[in-house]
């Protein structure tokens, strides 16, 4: 199933289609697209808010499973946090792939995700799962890693990259065990 926070006509739109349609479904949120080589190479996009315009704008320079992890991740913080997002106008986010680093929580986050303060760093991991729980829904992610040899081909039905499939079959494996 789609992440709750998704509007439920925009839900019942895209609601089993695989993989997970994410450019679709931010034109759905009336958001524009565009990208850019114009980033930073550790960056990964952006998202703006301009008059009542909302935009999402992606690092060209990276993968098309990254980009689209990007994508859904922007579209977290459009969902969540566009309180904040109309206040500060942005959220630029150059820490959305998920890594192989764990807090003690066993949340994700990348290596140079200490240098944002807590506050910032608890939004992009809101983000980031969300990212995950849209491009890999749970009960999906759990047929499909059964039936799969590989996490190959786990990432590639769900048009993710490698380490955000590990990632989230870490998070789907623990969530059985609790
Ligand atoms: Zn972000």
């Amino acid at each position: 199933m789609l992440p709750i926070q998704l509007p439920e006509h925009v839900r019942s739109l895209f609601e089993g289609q695989f993989p997970v349609p994410v450019v679709d479904i931010a034109t759905a949120l009336d958001i524009k697209m565009y990208t850019t080589d114009d980033l930073s190479p550790s960056q990964s996009g952006v998202i703006v808010k301009e008059q009542e315009d909302y935009t999402i704008v992606v690092n060209e320079t990276h993968s098309p499973e990254r980009i689209r992890f990007t994508v859904a991740h922007e579209i977290g913080h459009f969902l969540m946090h566009k309180d904040i997002l109309d206040e500060q106008r942005s959220f630029i986010s150059d820490i959305k792939q998920p890594a192989f680093l764990h807090d003690a929580e066993g949340a994700m986050h990348r290596a140079h995700d200490h240098r944002l303060p807590s506050k910032d760093r608890t939004l992009e991991l809101e983000a980031n799962k969300f990212a995950a729980d849209l491009l890999m829904p749970k009960e999906q992610f759990t047929k499909v890693w059964d039936v799969s040899n590989t996490i190959d081909e786990v990432a590639a039905f769900f048009n993710v990259s490698i380490s955000a499939a590990t990632v989230r079959g870490e998070q789907v494996l623990n969530s059985f065990m609790v």
